[in-house]
Formats: C-alpha cells, sequence, structure tokens
C-alpha cells in the first residue's frame, strides 16, 4: 500500500490510488473489496485516423475509462488537451465514481481523452476527431451503459456531434447518450451554469459553517472558463468581492473589487482575462498567494503544490477544478485548520448532479423549468455538505476523508449487496 510521503512525485493516477487507500484504511474496508474498487473495471485505448483539411491523415490516441459501474452507467467528461494521458483518465474516472457516489446519483464513473489542441483544430476537423471517437466506442456507450459529457476542451458542440453518431448507428434519436448537450436537442435547462453555480451555493455554506459574512468577503478565482466565471458572477451576486481572477495567459487584481461584466467583456474580445487595463496584472503563482477569504481554483489540476500550498493566504478553499490540490499539498493544508477545504469531488458535482437531471428528462422525454432544475440541484449538494460536514467533525478528519470516504463506503455497500459474478 502506497503512502503519502512528501518525498514522492506522484502522477495524478497514482496521487488518486493513495488518497483512495488511506480512505480505505480509514474505512476499514474489507482488502477484496478494496482491489476491487481501486482498479477501473474497463480502460479502452484507440487510435483514430483522421483526414485533415489540407487532406493529409492524421492518427490521434483517444481513451476512455469506465472506472465502476456498481451504482449506475458509468457517467464522465471527455477532454480533449495535448497532455491528456491513459493515467490522468484513469484518475478522472475514479473521482468521477466517488463524486457521483458522494452526492448519491445512480451513476458509476468514467473519463474520456483524445490527445489533440483543440485550439489549433478547425470545427470541421473537431467534427471529425469526436465522429470517429464516438463510433470507436460506439458499443460501450449507451443511455444506459456509459454517458459521456463535456469536460476540458469540449463543450455543448461536442455533445452534439457525440449524440448524433450514435443516433445515425441506432437508426433512432437518442438523446440520453450525452449530457451536457445544446437545450435544442434535449440538453437540460441549466446544465451550464450548474458546476458555477454548485460551487458558490457550497461556498455560502462554508461561509455560514465559519461564521463568515459574504458581504465583507473577498475571493479569488484562478480560471474564467465556464466554471470560473459562473462561480464568480454568482459569489458576487451574493455580496461576495472578487478582488483577482486570471487563465493561462495571466491575472488580474484589484483590492476594490473586479467589475466582471466589463470582464467578461473584455475576455470575449480578447480571449483572456490578461491585459485588463482595471487592474494590476499578476502572475497565476501571485494569484494563488493573494490574501482572500475564499481561494477558488477552477483551472487544471496540480495547482496547490508542496511547493506554495503553505503560502495561501484564505479561509475557504473552494476545489471547483478537478483534482487542484496535490497529495503533498493536502499533507500541508492537513496542518492548516484555519483553511476550510470544500474538496474537489464534492465542490464540483453541480455539473454532473445537472448531467443526471439532464439524463433523466430525457428518458422521459418531460422538460423541466430553469428553476426546478435549480431547486433541485440545490437540494442535493445542501444534503451532501451536510453529511460530509457531520462526519468530518464526528471523526475528526479532513473534509476531503469525509467526502471521499463516503463516496466509497457507497460503491462498497453496492458491490457487497451485488456480490461478485460468477
Ligand atoms: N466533466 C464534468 C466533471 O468532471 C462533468 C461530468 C458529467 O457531467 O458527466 O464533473
Amino acid at each position: 500500500m502506497k503512502t503519502i510521503s512528501l518525498e514522492q512525485e506522484l502522477n495524478p493516477w497514482e496521487a488518486q490510488a493513495a488518497r483512495f487507500d488511506f480512505a480505505a484504511e480509514k474505512l476499514n474496508l474489507d482488502v477484496g473489496i478494496g482491489k476491487i474498487l481501486r482498479q477501473p473495471t474497463r480502460e479502452i485505448i484507440i487510435h483514430i485516423p483522421v483526414a485533415m483539411d489540407d487532406g493529409h491523415i492524421e492518427v490521434f490516441t483517444g481513451f476512455r475509462v469506465q472506472h465502476s459501474i456498481a451504482r449506475g452507467p458509468a457517467k464522465g467528461g471527455v477532454r480533449y488537451a495535448p497532455d491528456v494521458s491513459l493515467d490522468e483518465v484513469r484518475a478522472l474516472a475514479s473521482w468521477m465514481t466517488w463524486k457521483c457516489a458522494v452526492v448519491n446519483i445512480p451513476f458509476g464513473g468514467a473519463k474520456g481523452g483524445v490527445i489533440c489542441d483543440p485550439s489549433k483544430l478547425s470545427h470541421g476537423e473537431l467534427e471529425r476527431i469526436t465522429r470517429r471517437y464516438t463510433a470507436e466506442l460506439i458499443e460501450w456507450f449507451g443511455p444506459e451503459r456509459d454517458v459521456p459529457a463535456p469536460d476540458l476542451g469540449t463543450n455543448e458542440q461536442t455533445m452534439a456531434w457525440m449524440m448524433d453518431t450514435y443516433s445515425v448507428h441506432m437508426g433512432y434519436s437518442t438523446p440520453s447518450i450525452v449530457t451536457g448537450k445544446p437545450v435544442g436537442i434535449g440538453g437540460s435547462a441549466g446544465r451550464r451554469e450548474a458546476t458555477g453555480r454548485g460551487v458558490s451555493y457550497l461556498v455560502n455554506r462554508a461561509m455560514d459553517s465559519i461564521g463568515l459574512d459574504a458581504n465583507k468577503a473577498t475571493a479569488v478565482v484562478q480560471g474564467f472558463g465556464n466554471v470560473g466565471s459562473i462561480a464568480a458572477f454568482s459569489m458576487a451576486k451574493h455580496g461576495v468581492k472578487i478582488i483577482a481572477v486570471s487563465d493561462a495567459m495571466g491575472g488580474i487584481f484589484n483590492a476594490r473589487g473586479l467589475d466582471l461584466w466589463k470582464l467578461e467583456q473584455f475576455a470575449n474580445q480578447n480571449r483572456t482575462v490578461a491585459g485588463f487595463p482595471e487592474g494590476e496584472a499578476i502572475t497565476n503563482d501571485q494569484l494563488l498567494a493573494t490574501p482572500c477569504d475564499i481561494l477558488v481554483p477552477a483551472a487544471l489540476e496540480r495547482q496547490i503544490t508542496e511547493a506554495n500550498a503553505a503560502n495561501i493566504q484564505c479561509r475557504i478553499l473552494a476545489e471547483a477544478a478537478n483534482g487542484p490540490t496535490t497529495p503533498k499539498a493536502d499533507e500541508i493544508l492537513d496542518r492548516r485548520p484555519d483553511i476550510f477545504v470544500i474538496p474537489d469531488i464534492l465542490c464540483n458535482a453541480g455539473g454532473v448532479i445537472v448531467s443526471y437531471f439532464e439524463w433523466v428528462q430525457d428518458l422521459q422525454s418531460f422538460f423541466w423549468g430553469e428553476t426546478e432544475v435549480v431547486d433541485k440541484l440545490f437540494r442535493i449538494l445542501e444534503g451532501a455538505f451536510t453529511q460530509t460536514l457531520n462526519l468530518s467533525r464526528k471523526q475528526k478528519i479532513s473534509m476531503r476523508l469525509a467526502a471521499l470516504s463516503l463516496g466509497v463506503s457507497r460503491v462498497r455497500e453496492a458491490k457487497q449487496i451485488r456480490g461478485l459474478f460468477p
């Protein structure tokens, strides 16, 4: 069993496995069940030939990992990125299992990826990659088998192509094959905003828990994509002052608070927040160390590391990204009770919760209004937050370990009740 030590450099899969082992030990997990839950159920690697716009053929490598199907169909996004790897997809797939279980929705966990740089590909090339990726995996996908969704580098359009490819193969329209698709073809009201809204809801709950007044609080947000921007707007609506925001190109700081509307307009025009005139330029490293009440990493994995964890100066760390904190950084945060951590598998679960609603609406061909979606989303988050906080207080364990323990114990229960085949 791997212990987390400050000397080790762990890749994302090893990092999640180390956390799992730690939770398994705390839970007194049966060794046999632990062996099952530690490994993904299925890992598929494909090499997909695609005709590029200039006529030459390129071969892209794609992955789909189904970590668990014990509690329902495998569920999780598809990531298009130049550095995506099988180990990363594996880690993200298992995070999806624990995420769905901690918020108690009837899905397993999965993740997919294609090694490519979407910023360098044309619309047509992206469409051909997506359709071929879907076609190669067609027998593994299905509303009852595995339901993809957007992740980094993919969006509603990607999901529309996946849905169309699957539907053409089946011979009938199958909206429930993917979630996060456009509303016009069976997407859910409020899906696009769901992750950011969920983050903001949980930040409010964390503020209540530590007695912080939203109107006196400041927040720093790393990432101004779909999740970071919605979380920023939503926190601002509740009175929080957003003093710094960044993206891959750099960041911007304004102690008096950033005008998010103007910033959004600037980011739309310039494709970055860097260079926004109403504030001082800062680097991503400076942004993470900026004194604030709420720090929201909403970008990539491994942003809070052994090197900078001691420098972060916030009261609440709201992990909107998947895996923004390394296990080494975790050890440091564990020794900092001044910071209330909302762990990723809880903090960003709003997205997959509304994906669940989308799947349910598609299966029933009966659609809900946005108010109903948001109300149901908050109810689920409320229950999961309260259970995690209670467990963390009762067992005197971190919020991260409490969330993971809740998730793992639900999957264990399903495995134990179902038994082993044959
Ligand atoms: N990619 C998102 C996540 O990591 C959404 C997954 C989904 O909706 O299935 O949670």
